[in-house]
């Protein structure tokens, strides 16, 4: 028998968290057939991974991709940081279910952060398809957003939902769960999901547990309410009767920094009663959303027509800074916390000239207050501008990446492929998470060690996700597979200079086809929507 591929002379951690050792790989098709010291036999292809660490392709367990799959399938910026899959349909966001008639309600909402979003799709099983025929270079798993849920029952009002709408919505949940996604997710800081009750949630949860469902959940509040917001999480999946996954654990506004370690008290607590309650986190200290969530939900009651009205009011306009105004430099909101105006930083917009500024230092250019200079851009550019705010500290950041129930996370927003000059200046997280966690974390830092690192990206979250025969470096497991430098894999993207390739990770494998070969994308589109095992 001639192996596909193997990949000799390096040192494998397998991801389940066990030491390292020196072991050769050997692939057949679109799986891994053998592991052991010093395979011998024919191969197609050998890799020479000595010197290198051999580990489980990387799971991003949270990310925003699948508006970007249809316009950049080759997903370079994750595949080159090691990631084989990812989890998207996050934060209530997804781009299915839409109900007929209702595509521009999904484009006012979904098209801000600057996702070419071309839907034509109603279902979620007719997205699926759509996504499949782009074929991505990398592993899709696919959450339904609560937010497409509600937009496609609802609609985008801020108002009370009867049992009818609730059934409807758990109409195109099930289907949505039948067609091969992981569960619902939610964003309740962001409309039309934050408009939910608590109630309305569980029931979603539960009838979604006969199909052992996942509740992703991006909470209610990660500042001031942080504690209450956590607590309600899982009180969903408690009462629901479903795993649940905290989103970006964070704290946002030094004001509440103090509160991290009652909100991963709490997780420990509903754990040790037996909640299936775990998180994720990204490990910057800025976070990055569409700037429009700065503004309060009720804001963005009705939709974009309704919000571009209400910012083009005066006396709505008023009424919006003496809510978030904060002794003139800072800007608050329930939801995110107190950020000053020299925090928050431009990341994309139509006009590139602004991007990489931040909101005091655009005030300065127009001469305007913060807050009006703000309202004016998000009113010029129709809400279609994204942010990186610098909300969060590094002390917390550590303490969550070295929780034992937490594992990693992007949140990024974006995909993008090749070498040349790209606009904007999204968060480095996007080309930078999983290096980062290797390079500065475990190597650096020395928060934990490699095989704890490669675990928390690769068999946690499988664990997590119910794979059976993934993210762990086993025979007949699938040939997804990340080979780095231990001693130099790095993240290279900073929030001043972001589109930079990480260093370090000289191959990637995806379902057996090597998509990083000595540094260099060569997109396969061997990457599978993956659906619940
Ligand atoms: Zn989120």
């Amino acid at each position: 028998m001639t192996w596909s591929v193997l990949i000799q002379g390096g040192t494998v951690i397998d991801g389940s968290g066990s030491p390292r050792q020196r072991a050769d790989v050997a692939i057949e098709g679109d799986r891994i057939a053998a592991i052991g010291p010093q395979l011998e036999g024919p191969a197609e292809r050998v890799v020479d991974a000595s010197g290198l660490v051999v580990a489980p392709g990387f799971i991003d367990v949270h990310s925003h991709s699948d508006l970007f799959y249809l316009g950049c399938p080759s997903s370079e910026s994750k595949i080159r940081q090691g990631c084989t899959t990812e989890v998207v349909g996050m934060c209530s966001f997804s781009p299915a279910p839409i109900a007929p008639g209702r595509a521009d309600a999904v484009r006012g909402w979904a098209g801000g952060i600057g996702a070419s979003v071309d839907l034509q799709w109603e279902t979620f099983g007719q997205y699926l398809e759509a996504l499949r025929s782009v074929r991505p270079s990398i592993n899709v798993v696919h959450f339904v957003g609560h937010g497409a849920l509600r937009l496609a029952t609802v609609g985008p009002d801020n108002r009370a939902v009867a049992p009818d709408d609730v059934r409807a919505m758990q109409r195109l949940l099930d289907e949505a769960l039948a067609a091969g996604a992981y569960g619902y997710s939610t964003g309740l800081v962001y409309p039309p999901s934050a408009y939910a009750v608590t109630e309305e949630l569980v029931i979603l949860a539960r009838g979604m547990a006969r199909r052992r469902g996942l509740y992703f959940s991006h909470v209610r509040g990660e500042s001031a309410m942080v504690e209450d917001s956590i607590r309600e999480a899982i009180r969903i999946g408690e009462e629901g009767g479903v795993g649940v996954q905290i989103a970006h654990v964070k704290v946002g506004g030094r004001e509440n920094w103090g509160k991290m370690d009652s909100v991963l008290r709490l997780i420990d607590e509903a754990r040790a009663r037996g909640v299936d309650v775990s998180g994720d986190v990204y490990p910057y200290h800025a976070g990055s959303t569409k700037m429009d969530n700065l503004l309060p939900a009720w804001v963005h009651d009705g939709g974009l027509p309704r919000l571009l009205e209400r910012l083009g009011d005066r006396a709505t306009r008023r009424r919006i800074a003496d809510e978030c105004v904060v002794d003139g430099e800072r800007w608050g909101t329930i939801s995110q916390g107190r950020v000053g105006f020299d925090e928050i930083m431009i990341a994309t917009c139509a006009r590139h000239e602004l991007e990489g500024l931040t909101l005091a230092a655009l005030a300065r250019q127009t001469g305007k207050a913060p807050a009006e200079a703000m309202m004016d851009l998000l009113l010029e550019q129709r809400a279609t501008v994204g942010m990186v705010s610098f909300s969060q500290n590094l002390e917390n950041v550590a303490k969550v990446l070295a929780h034992p129930a937490i594992m990693i996370g992007s949140d990024s927003i974006g995909l993008s492929e090749g070498v040349g000059p790209k606009h904007g200046k999204p968060h480095p997280r996007m080309y930078g998470t999983f290096p980062r966690v290797l390079g500065e974390y475990a190597r650096e830092r020395r928060l934990f060690s490699l095989e704890t690192a490669v675990h928390k990206m690769t068999g946690m979250p499988a664990h997590r996700l119910g794979f059976k025969q993934r993210g762990l470096l086993r025979p007949d497991y699938a040939a997804d597979i990340a080979v780095f430098d231990p001693l130099t894999v790095k993240d290279e993207a900073t929030f001043q200079d972001p589109h930079q390739y990480a260093g370090g990770i000289p191959y990637v494998v995806v379902n057996g086809a090597v998509v990083v070969d000595g540094g260099r994308m060569r997109a396969a589109g061997t990457g599978r929507v993956l659906t619940p095992e």
